[in-house]
């Protein structure tokens, strides 16, 4: 799987792709990540990548040009390989992302993905150049750049080999909708009076699998209860 990213920061994300199972990812070429500087497609000298809004109002709004230019670009860049593409813009009011679109996505080959940062994006670059537009949630960030490198760690973990050991994905949390995975515990046995559960040290694995099912479904009923109260 291939991810472009475009960005006026394109620094921002050099950290967080250079450590553990992406970086691995990477190495072993199950994913290539490029991150892309809006500004490169810019053609005056100060490099403009903002203007004021039309109508009045605080803030800035990224200009339509530099991003245009910059999805085109990297669309065509590499489309004699024919990749199977999409186009993702991140901004607070887009479809809410969820794991059901982590799933969707791994279906591409290749995913372009738009940052916005200040107002936001020009609007005619979201109607004509963008297959969807996502929200990573009910807040506002000072950018899409958190949102790019959310949706990236998400896929990844999908695509084969990525993760060690092939099974955790299957049993995690949200793998069905509505599901939450049970509570997890690891080595010592007893910390500060907290106790492992019993069961888990039984060594009875009917029971463990009993345990962490039953686990499961409290934990999603409850999670859903919280859900539905907010509706
Ligand atoms: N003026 C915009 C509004 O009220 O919806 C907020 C713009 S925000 C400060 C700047 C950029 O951050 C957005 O263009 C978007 O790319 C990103 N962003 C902010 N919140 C986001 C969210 N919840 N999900 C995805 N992207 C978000």
């Amino acid at each position: 799987m291939r991810f472009d990213i475009i960005s006026i920061f394109p620094e921002s994300f050099e950290s967080y792709f250079s450590v553990s199972i992406l970086r691995r990812a990477q190495e072993d070429g199950l994913i290539d990540i490029h991150t892309h500087d809006v500004r490169e497609y810019t053609h005056d000298a100060r490099r403009t990548v903002d203007d004021t809004p039309y109508g009045g109002g605080a803030g800035m709004v990224l200009k339509p040009e530099p991003l245009v230019e910059a999805i085109e670009a990297i669309a065509r860049s590499i489309s004699d390989q024919d990749l199977k593409t999409r186009i993702v813009l991140f901004s607070a009011k887009g479809k809410p992302f969820t794991q059901a679109d982590v799933r969707r996505l791994c279906g591409y080959e290749r995913l372009i993905m738009v940052c916005g940062r200040y107002e936001g994006i020009d609007e005619r670059v979201a109607e004509h150049c963008i297959d969807e537009e996502f929200s990573i949630g009910e807040y506002v960030l000072t950018g899409g750049e958190l949102p790019a490198m959310i949706v990236v760690d998400a896929v990844s973990r999908l695509i084969p080999g990525v993760l060690g050991n092939a099974e955790s994905a299957e049993t995690e949390s949200h793998s069905e909708e509505g599901i939450v995975e049970y509570p997890q515990y690891t080595k010592p046995e007893e910390y500060r009076g907290w106790k492992v559960p019993e069961v888990l040290l039984s060594g009875h694995h009917a029971e463990i699998a009993k345990w962490r099912k039953e686990q499961s479904e409290k934990w999603s009923d409850e999670r859903n209860r919280k859900l539905n109260d907010r509706i």
